[in-house]
């Protein structure tokens, strides 16, 4: 292996190399680090060399000393999301943007423990709101196969800097589609696991029953190896499930033949472009050539998925970030006439426009007189969507469709049209409603040479199912090996 070419391989190679010694941790993390110095993405927030290299010259003195382990010198970066001792912790607002956590998130921590060595800091949509990692206090991220197009988002950053090789693996978060829709714009795979599978404590909170953590890699391997990890009770987060931990990477090798895949009728309706339909549905031959039977299923509250959604989501992120005071956290404005006067000000200051308009939504949906009109009826909707999941996993073992209808737009397309954003979430939001686990994979790219992914969706806890017909899919194509530098992008 050319040396030059470790920033492409997947976390497997890199476990290998490590392993056998053909590349020590500091090199690895070096090389990683040289390419975030030169990368004209925008997908780091912050970045401290001497910090990551402290943690590679630990891992490295551990891997010396005859230790093992599927992430042992591994480089990796954290969605800026994830509250971080060693470097600044933004959630991508102005708010935030001198914040330094006195601890580590229960995810940073426990892959810390693992043997990863942090990289830094990845730009994301501020306090994860947004599907085009345009909303961030610290500019837009380019997306590596186009840079004048979106990443994705929220999480943008972490799948630009997995799709660009400036990272081999990145943690995320996924609220209404924020790990899959942006593995999918760029290429990579992400899985979202169920809710409560993956500690929310030190997690920035946007929606709390929503916000599950998620990781973004090359291929399902990497994944697997990552999700193994992160996943754990954690008795500081009320939500978290507890359940022994588990090998997301045990049904690997398994075979697909009977496996039913549902593909819902309402995932193929109008609205999906042809450029991800065609894709997609080649994507899902193979898994039925592979001997997977194929049904068509109906999910029919699909489309009230938005509207549950940008309601449920915004009110829980109107008292989320009610914290956000001036007093207890970040900026603070200078000038100001009384109390209410200060808070106005510096909330005005501290937040852009779209989480101040979220907080708008969601205060007016919660207030007294209309919580019944739409809170309460948002809620029924969850129900509802939640069941209708219920319904087609007694007819199918995993759901199959597309990530996002579009392929990523130009940057500043729609950024004031908020609206059609979030259209776009169709396809992922119903899974989150129903806290079920989701993954995207490169299923291919459209005319204009644009990445596509396909969208699985599981029974609640069945993850390794989800990644072993993805790591099966991946034995046998190779869209998750094409990568942006070949194709002539960043
Ligand atoms: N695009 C959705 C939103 O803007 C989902 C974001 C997320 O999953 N964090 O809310």
């Amino acid at each position: 292996m050319a040396n030059a070419d470790w920033h492409l391989q997947p976390v497997s190679a890199l476990r290998q190399a490590l392993d056998d010694g053909e590349i020590g941790a500091v090199a690895l993390a070096e090389h990683f680090l040289a390419r975030i110095a030169a990368s004209e993405l925008n997908a780091f927030i912050d970045v401290r060399p001497e910090q990551t290299l402290e943690q590679a010259r630990a891992a490295q003195a551990r891997l010396t000393a005859g230790e093992r382990g599927p992430l042992l010198g591994l480089p990796l970066a954290h969605k800026d999301i994830f509250v971080t001792r060693d470097w600044r912790s933004t959630a991508g607002s102005r708010m935030l943007a001198d914040y330094v956590s006195p601890y580590d998130a229960t995810v940073v921590e426990r892959l810390a423990g693992a043997g990863t060595v942090c990289l830094g800091k990845l730009n994301c949509d501020e306090f994860a709101m947004g599907s085009a990692n345009e909303n961030s206090h610290f500019g837009a991220v380019r997306n590596p196969w186009d840079p004048d197009r979106i990443p994705g988002g929220s999480s943008g950053g972490s799948a630009a800097a997995v799709a660009a090789g400036l990272a081999p693996l990145a943690t995320a978060t996924d609220t209404g589609g924020s790990v899959r829709q942006p593995a999918a714009m760029c290429g990579v795979t992400g899985i979202k696991p169920t809710y409560g599978r993956v500690s929310r404590y030190g997690m920035i909170a946007f929606a709390s029953s929503l916000d599950q953590a998620g990781v973004i890699a090359r291929d399902a391997h990497g994944c697997a190896d990552a999700l193994s990890a992160m996943a754990a009770f954690d008795p500081r987060d009320a939500t978290s499930i507890e359940r022994a931990p588990e090998d997301f990477a045990r049904e690997f090798g398994l075979s697909v033949r009977g496996l039913r895949i549902g593909l819902p009728a309402e995932f193929f309706g109008e609205g999906l472009s042809a450029g991800v339909e065609a894709p997609v549905r080649a994507a899902i031959d193979v898994l039925r050539e592979a001997g997977a039977e194929l049904v068509e299923i109906h999910l029919p509250d699909t489309a009230l998925a938005i509207p549950a959604y940008y309601v449920i989501a915004p009110a829980e992120a109107s008292s989320n970030l009610s914290r956000f005071d001036g007093v207890r956290y970040g900026h603070r404005t200078e000038t100001f006439e009384d109390l209410a006067d200060f808070y106005a000000r510096t909330r005005a200051e501290g937040f852009g426009a779209e989480v101040r308009r979220r907080i708008m939504i969601g205060t007016y949906v919660l207030s007294h007189g209309y919580y019944d009109a739409y809170y309460l009826q948002a809620q029924r909707l969850r129900r509802r969507i939640a069941d209708g999941f219920s319904a087609a996993f007694e007819k199918v073992d995993v759901i199959a469709g597309p990530v996002s209808p579009v392929t990523a737009w130009p940057i500043g397309e729609l950024t004031d049209d908020p609206v059609r954003n979030y259209l776009a979430d169709i396809y992922t939001l119903p899974a989150s409603l129903a806290g079920l686990p989701g993954l995207s994979m490169p299923a291919g790219f459209d005319a204009a040479g644009l990445p596509v992914g396909i969208q699985l969706i599981g029974r609640h806890f069945d993850e390794a199912r989800l990644l072993a017909v993805a790591d099966l899919f991946q034995g046998v194509t190779d869209w998750h090996r094409r990568t942006p530098e070949e194709a002539g992008g960043a």
